[in-house]
């Protein structure tokens, strides 16, 4: 799974493609730009599917 953090504290997960359509649609619609697919693998940080959940354990 990817996730995206905007500038904005707006943020999403999910697939790959799940993730450059949403944030597509969020640049487009909140901030008014048209976000390109590698713009958005480069903010998009990979995160395990199974730390969906907020219960990250400490270090
Ligand atoms: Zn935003």
């Amino acid at each position: 799974m990817k996730e995206v953090t905007c500038l904005c504290g707006w943020q999403c997960r999910g697939r790959e493609d799940e993730v450059v359509e949403q944030v597509i649609a969020h640049g487009r619609e909140v901030h008014g730009v048209e976000s390109s697919r590698e713009e958005i693998l480069t903010i998009a940080v990979d995160v395990a599917a199974s730390a969906a959940s907020a219960d990250v354990r400490p270090a």
